[in-house]
């Protein structure tokens, strides 16, 4: 298990890492970083993967399949105001999310499990880029991730600052939500103020359709069902005296099934074009598809589980887990490989807000995380 020594070595890692924080796909630096360690290591590994993606390989015994564990490398473009003395030296760049502790928690199991005998199947450790936004995770598949990286099951993990410190989290099923993104352009006929008649509002139009929305997930699901509709951004008009030509209403929804994420959709071109009818105005709906549900399966959750309870003791599992509305590239992942996705509880500090300027990583979770990544590798059985 993790000692004290590589908790400290850990946290120096973490540190410097916090230092210099690279957004997805310019994770240069971080990538460097993580491969001069693997190489002290001795680990083989392959780099490059959807730009600046590593797969380091640890042989096992050959008794078990290969056990893939992976973490994120990608910051945040927030100007950091914590104050310490590892604070960002990149401007209007930070690790908020804490992925410069998932990184070293991952270097800190594979320096551990590759001083120990040999577990049982082949391990890899996956640092994948861009999570936050950018797709990563898909990036990395549709490289080749899962021929360089043959595993039966994956694994990954997120410092969750809303659960108490070392509380470990995983749901069977959804863990986390899909994420998509909406554009709604409403054109209408542009006007003086003073006679409105002459021509057809697209503001009144819009904030017509902002309500109209909010009633997806309060009248069209099933109350049972999770599923949320956040207009972000309305944007119409310049003068006091004129109604606007056009109005663009942008924003996002969320879902924890495929079939919710569906309905949603099918309600807004529906809401869309009835208010276009109604109103006389152009409405076009533009529905991206985002990151997909994160689906955990039902054995390695109880994999997941069963290490957590052997590494920090079967106190410090959450007997009532529920997943979160926030989303995750790692859901590609685990649409191609079974596997699980979990909370690892960073207390409620109130500076460890996940994408505050103010969030501090809890660097006590550090071995935790380490120990429970170690144990799935030496826990792996058929
Ligand atoms: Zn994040
Ligand atoms: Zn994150």
């Amino acid at each position: 298990m993790v000692n004290a020594d590589l908790s400290t070595v850990m946290q120096s890692w973490r540190k410097e890492l916090h230092r210099f924080p690279e957004l997805g796909y310019q994770e240069f630096t971080t990538a460097e970083f993580l491969q001069a360690r693997l190489s002290e290591f001795g680990l083989e590994f392959f780099s490059g993967i959807a730009g600046t993606g590593i797969v380091a390989r640890l042989a096992g015994q050959g008794l078990s399949p290969a056990i893939g564990l992976r973490a994120d490398m990608d910051a945040l473009p927030i100007q950091e105001h914590t104050g310490l003395d590892y604070a960002s030296t990149n401007t209007g760049v930070m690790h908020a999310c804490g992925h410069d502790g998932h990184m070293a928690m991952l270097l800190g199991a594979a320096l551990e499990i590759s001083r120990m005998p040999r577990p049982p199947g082949d391990v890899y450790f996956i640092f994948q880029p861009a999570e936050e936004i950018g797709a990563g995770a898909r990036r990395m598949i549709e490289d080749g991730l899962f021929k360089i990286a043959p595993v039966e099951k994956i694994f990954g993990l997120h410092n969750w600052p809303d659960l108490p410190q070392g509380l470990f989290s995983v749901c069977n099923g959804a863990q986390m939500a899909s994420v998509d993104y909406f554009d709604v352009t409403i054109s209408g006929k542009g006007c003086h103020a003073a006679m409105p008649h002459s021509g057809n509002d697209s503001l009144l139009a819009a904030s017509q359709i902002h309500q109209m929305l909010q009633s997806i997930a309060s009248r069209n699901l099933d109350p049972l069902e999770s599923g949320v509709v956040s207009v972000t951004q309305i944007h119409g008009g310049e003068a006091y005296n004129v109604l606007p030509e056009t109005t663009v209403m942008r924003g996002c929804t969320r879902s924890l099934a495929v079939a919710v994420g569906r309905k949603i959709e099918a309600r807004m071109a529906e809401i869309c074009v009835g208010v276009a009818g109604s109103l006389g105005v152009t409405v076009q709906l533009d529905y991206r598809h985002g990151y997909p549900v994160l689906v955990n399966t039902n054995a390695e959750v109880t994999v997941a589980k069963s290490a957590a309870a052997a590494s920090f003791g079967g106190s410090m599992i959450d007997l009532a887990p529920s997943p979160s509305m926030a989303s995750e590239d790692f859901a590609f992942m685990l649409n191609e490989c079974p596997g699980a996705y979990a909370f690892l509880g960073a207390g409620d500090d109130t500076n460890s807000r996940l994408h505050s300027p103010a969030y501090r990583f809890n660097d006590s979770i550090l071995p935790l995380g380490a120990d429970w990544w170690v144990t799935l590798a030496h826990q792996n059985r058929g």
